[in-house]
């Protein structure tokens, strides 16, 4: 059969603006977020009920079509990509954005899957709710992609990744039955916990079309505070301190490297006056939902215990909303300002937090007897123990071959280095179609075979998402 039937038959199912197979149109659905790979697409298909998902997820396993669900296409390790084949379909949860109900005694949020990140916050803190899921992407990721790569953020230390928000779940099977558990409950222990199959899962084992999220009262006060770190610094203690004498209110400790922070300020139009220490900085962040709680106060004292300690060289706390916003900024340029310099090879890493400054040294050393010349741009959510250790790709060569030279050799020193301290090649990336051979090569045997019958039992003809993280067993699996 050719494509342009298959494409009719598609479009038989959905509206006027529920397909798109305009070649130029397509491109930014095909190139993955960091631009490394562009694929190829019968045409992205862009249902706005869970009905018409169905109907394509049907007629897809009827003809044998593969399908690469796709919310924000903000991740990177390619999930969200086809492959070159031209026989994929994109099916696109972008008109699937509707807020289904904020239920502020339940603190829950039901949303189609399709909602963008951000929409979700605001709609939460209409409510008076917050939805503590951030991240930089937020203004495009989808809940349906954050679902797939069980994101993390900006708040993790405090209220956990996706997974921990995620209370209930529609989703569509690969032979269009609709699982259909979209209830708000914190206590529900009748079997196994079939929604969490979904998360992480990056669009392997069903189409996500909706999503209930547990919500948090809405902090009324913050803190935040710029440390600029000594030489030295026992980055993990210095975190234990923070979080100890805050009562545990922090919700934020983001640690960047000296030439991360040039860089973000390099990229800022309105370049901020905020500076590294010799070690670094870190972005600290209290936060309270009640009003009876000074935060600058407890944050002051904090702070004040902390330089004792020798750790920090001085603190900035933020005195106004700008100031704060100021920091944040310039914390959020980081991965613009690695663009700007012809961009980085992705090293997102995650070891126990008692092996934060192992790692940094070991990997440093590495870097240094692998070429002397290269830069770093290391920063990330080292509250949760996870830090971007991104090399920088010099301004003069050609990216792509860079990457690739670095990824077939320093990356796998780094990456064994963080499996030999008990780490992981990806705290929150995912593994979509990049990071595969790395799941081969450091993943458990026994686990891994357990991916592989959970995928072949929910989609047992390699339908969803064919190529990215295991096949299912059987005949495709060598494919
Ligand atoms: C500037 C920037 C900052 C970032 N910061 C962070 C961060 O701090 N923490 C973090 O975790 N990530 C971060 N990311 C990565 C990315 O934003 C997250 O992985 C995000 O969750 C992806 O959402 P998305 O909607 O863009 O998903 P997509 O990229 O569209 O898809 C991701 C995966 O999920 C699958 N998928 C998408 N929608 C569905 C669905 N409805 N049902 C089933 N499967 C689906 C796709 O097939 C794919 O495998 C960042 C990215 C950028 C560009």
């Amino acid at each position: 059969m050719s494509q342009s039937v298959h494409v009719h038959a598609f479009r038989e199912l959905l509206d006027g603006g529920g397909i798109v197979d305009d070649p130029e149109r397509i491109a930014t659905y095909t190139t993955d977020q960091r631009q490394l790979f562009t694929g190829s697409t019968l045409a992205v298909l862009r249902p706005t009920t869970t009905k018409q998902v169905v109907d394509i997820v049907r007629l897809a396993a009827h003809r044998g079509i593969e399908i690469v669900p796709q919310g924000g296409n903000t991740s990177y390790c390619g999930g969200a990509t086809p492959d070159a084949s031209g026989r994929q379909i994109i099916v696109s949860l972008e008109r699937m954005d509707r807020i289904r109900e904020i239920d502020p005694v339940s603190m829950s949020i039901s949303v189609d899957a399709g909602v963008i990140l951000k929409n979700a916050q605001d709609a939460a803190a209409a409510a008076g709710l917050l939805l503590p899921l951030s991240l930089g992407a937020e203004s495009s990721c989808r809940i349906g992609g954050n679902i797939g790569t069980n994101a993390g953020g900006l708040s993790v230390v405090r209220y956990g990744m996706t997974r921990d928000l995620l209370l209930g779940i529609e989703a569509v099977l690969a032979d269009g039955t609709v699982v259909s558990d979209m209830r708000k409950l914190r206590k529900n222990n009748t079997g196994y916990d079939v929604k969490q199959c979904f998360v992480g899962s990056e669009g392997t084992l069903g189409i996500v079309t909706g999503a209930v999220l547990r919500l948090a009262p809405l902090p009324v006060r913050r803190a935040t505070a710029w440390l600029k770190l000594a030489s030295g610094v026992p980055l993990a203690e210095l975190l234990g301190l923070v979080r100890r004498e805050s009562a545990d209110l922090l919700t934020t400790f983001e640690f960047m490297a000296a030439r991360s922070i040039t860089l973000a300020t390099e990229a800022m139009i309105d370049p901020s006056s905020l500076r590294a220490g010799p070690a670094g900085a870190v972005l600290v962040e209290l936060a309270s939902s009640s009003r009876h709680l000074d935060l600058d106060e407890l944050m002051e004292a904090v702070l004040a215990e902390v330089i004792e300690s020798g750790w920090i060289e001085d603190a900035l706390l933020a005195q106004s909303g700008s100031q704060r916003a100021g920091m944040w900024r310039l914390r959020e340029t980081i991965p613009e300002g690695e663009k700007r310099r012809n961009g980085s090879v992705k090293h997102d890493i995650s070891v126990p937090l008692s092996s934060i400054q192992r790692f940094l040294d070991l990997a440093g050393a590495q870097v240094r007897s692998y070429d002397a010349n290269l830069e770093l741009s290391v920063y990330g959510h080292v509250g949760d123990g996870n830090l971007h250790y991104n090399v920088l790709v010099p301004p003069d060569v050609d990216r792509l071959e860079f990457t690739k030279g670095i990824e077939s050799s320093l990356s796998l020193q780094l990456y064994d280095t963080a499996a030999a301290l008990g780490g992981t090649f990806s705290a929150e990336h995912g593994v979509g179609r990049f990071k595969k051979h790395l799941l081969k090569r450091y993943g458990d045997v026994g686990r891994i075979a357990a991916m592989c019958r959970i995928k072949t039992a929910f989609d047992p003809a390699d339908i969803m998402n064919a190529g990215a993280v295991v096949r299912p067993l059987g005949e495709k699996s060598a494919r």
